[in-house]
């Protein structure tokens, strides 16, 4: 019989995708420098060349095993090699046998949440968050649970989470850098929620594990600091990719980080590479694994992106716009002037801007601005944002104000 919970989720909408596929019939009708496309998170800076040299020298020298299966969790000699940089970089001790690579982010979550999830569980995620956690926890026969943020600057709200637990819950997914807010929660933010996750497990003999999804980990501007979680909860699993930061998202690669720490490590591991095994997910592809160890700690030139940002926050709130300015990733979460971001976005369309509501992130009244893109498009999209902000009023409302 067919899976109608795969039938769903496989027709389900995703505002994100279709936005981006008609911007590629609006960028075929109008030539691409005519349509401002800020749908999708698609790194806009190449990779460093170093990752090229390696591809090039693995595949010719040693090309049978270079393009080979690895053992199942991944290549002992690079998940040493992730291992010895996480215990260098975050002063946490890391062992090769707590790593497991896998195919991005989305793998090592899915993977995770088999792993430590079961079915008529729930899983906390603080709103606004990246829309496939629904996929990926509905996936897993579990349910969904939104907490809000609180609105000013997205940051998270403890009252809020607390208020939230249950007998059900398993895990909370902790995405800081954000997609789509850009916030980066403070070391005070991830200590309230340590503190408040403890209480409630000691006082009901349960484990609630935090998930921290860490694709954006590399990607942040001026001062801010994203702790590392397991160093303030010890039932912390790591999820994180090399999509973003070394712009790499078509090559799949990631790894899920179960510090020994964390409750019932060794079975979690276990169930993590079960997971992997079950979904298919075995040896992450080889090439990529083999290029990871000359290149952890380097990042694409992600000064674009901060120089992206700038561009953006300062002429949107010059012409009225409301937006909290982003600390990481590379989104901006811009409020939709009338409170209806659906509306926003059907307008923004008349002058080829293309943003995502928010809707699908679990947060109504705001757009999605992704700016991994080219400096030059956030300079020509300027104008059609003025026009934007003229339809509002908010031109206007600036000029009285000055006036
Ligand atoms: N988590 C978040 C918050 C993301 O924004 C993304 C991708 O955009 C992912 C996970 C998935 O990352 P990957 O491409 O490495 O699978």
């Amino acid at each position: 019989m067919l899976s109608n919970r795969y039938i769903r989720l496989g027709t389900e909408r995703s505002a994100i995708r279709e936005l981006f596929e008609y911007g590629v019939r609006r960028k075929a009708e109008l030539g691409a420098d005519r349509v401002f496309d800020f749908s999708l998170g698609n790194p806009s800076v190449p990779c460093p060349e170093i990752v090229n040299e390696e591809i090039k020298r693995l595949a010719s020298t040693d090309p049978i095993a270079s393009h080979g299966y690895t053992s199942a969790p991944g290549d002992p000699v690079v998940r040493d090699a992730i291992a010895r940089f996480i215990t260098r970089t975050q002063g946490f001790p890391a062992r090769a046998e707590e790593l497991y690579l896998t195919c991005g982010c989305a793998a090592a979550l899915v993977a995770t949440l088999s792993a430590v999830v079961s079915p008529g569980e729930e899983v906390i995620v603080l709103a606004p968050y990246f829309p496939e956690y629904r996929v990926f926890v509905e996936g897993v026969g579990a349910t969904l649970r939104e907490v809000k943020c609180k609105g000013e600057d997205f940051s998270p709200d403890p009252e809020a989470i607390k208020a939230t637990l249950n007998e059900k819950t398993a895990a909370i997914i902790i995405n800081s850098p954000n997609n789509p807010t850009g916030a980066v929660y403070s070391e005070e933010d991830i200590r309230a929620i340590a503190e408040l996750l403890n209480t409630f497990c000691r006082e009901n003999g349960r484990t609630v594990y935090i998930i921290s999804d860490e694709p954006y980990r590399e990607l942040v501007y001026d001062d801010a600091r994203v702790p590392f979680i397991p160093s303030y909860y010890s039932d912390t699993i790591v999820c994180y990719s090399f999509s973003k930061s070394l712009s790499l998202p078509g090559e799949r690669i990631g790894y899920v980080f179960v510090p020994h720490c964390a409750r019932e490590a060794d079975s979690v591991y276990a169930a993590v590479a079960g997971a992997g095994r079950s979904l298919g997910y075995v040896c992450a592809p080889s090439l990529m694994q083999k290029i990871i160890p000359a290149c952890l700690g380097l990042t694409a030139d992600i000064s674009v992106y901060n120089q992206n940002r700038l561009a953006l926050y300062d002429g949107l709130t010059k012409m009225g716009f409301v937006a909290c300015k982003p600390k990481g990733a590379f989104y901006l979460f811009l409020r939709a002037p009338s409170g209806d971001a659906v509306e926003l976005c059907e307008r923004a369309k008349k002058y080829e801007l293309l943003l995502v509501p928010s809707e699908s992130f679990g947060y109504p009244g705001y757009a999605r601005i992704s700016y991994c893109v080219r400096p030059e498009q956030i300079e020509a999209a300027m104008p059609a944002f003025r026009k934007l902000a003229e339809e509002y009023g908010l031109i206007k409302e600036i000029e009285d104000e000055q006036a």
